[in-house]
């Protein structure tokens, strides 16, 4: 694992810390529980007084943009998202098939934890290049929502893979129809992101597993699509 990454570990979803010189980024903001997890993370690795400069968001789902707005606010960071999941950010995403399950979810969560509206600062498509950590590369793999995407860092060989797929004690799955937007593009995109220079990929529902491993999973899931 690349010395300047640090994951952030929650119940049910873990996030990412890149530092980049004397500047941290995140990959997403988890849950509920997330800021104190945060926290105690960089406290651990002694990067709690280094400033939060930007937070990527991989989709607009509740437990990966919960604390997106508050972090953003406290610390004076800029937010980009792809700019296809707009309506999630605005609590007002669509959905219709078996997706209607998720909906209902994230209509109640929104609610009840009071989930303002925010705007990122950027909104990024396919192919746009952020400079941190050496570079980051948007990788449009829509499906789970249609804005999901990832981030590949090609001098890692890494992909920031989102809700791709999870992995946890189980083993490898691709997110049920019922939690995708578009559950025939979810599928496909598990097949554009092999298409990268891969030696690891991290997906945020996934257990201690190392990005190899995780990649060898992928490549499994692809297999068995
Ligand atoms: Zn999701």
């Amino acid at each position: 694992m690349p010395p300047d990454l640090l994951i952030v570990r929650t119940f049910i979803v873990q996030f990412f810390v890149l530092r980049d010189g004397e500047g941290l980024y995140l990959i997403d903001t988890g849950f509920i529980g997330g800021q104190r997890a945060l926290h105690a993370a960089l406290v651990k690795r002694g990067w709690d007084a280094l400033p939060i400069r930007g937070i990527l968001l991989t989709h607009g789902h509740l437990d990966h943009v919960r604390n997106a707005p508050a972090l953003a606010a406290h610390h004076g960071a800029w937010i980009a998202g792809p700019e296809g999941d707009q309506e999630h950010y605005e609590n007002r995403a669509c959905y219709s098939g078996l997706g209607r399950v998720a909906g209902v979810a994230e209509w109640l969560g929104r609610r009840l934890l009071r989930q303002p509206s925010f705007k990122p600062e950027r909104l990024l498509n396919e192919g746009d290049e952020i400079p941190v950590w050496g570079g980051l590369r948007v990788v449009a793999l829509p499906g789970h929502t249609h804005g999901h995407c990832g981030y590949y860092s090609a001098r890692h060989r890494l992909l920031f893979s989102g809700d791709l797929f999870a992995s946890f004690g189980l083993g490898p799955q691709i997110a049920p129809a019922y939690l995708n937007q578009d559950n025939a593009e979810a599928r496909r995109s598990i097949y554009r992101a092999l298409e990268l220079p891969l030696d690891g990929v991290l997906p945020c529902h996934a257990d201690r597993t190392p990005p190899e491993r995780q990649l060898e999973y992928l490549r499994k899931l692809a297999r068995g699509c």
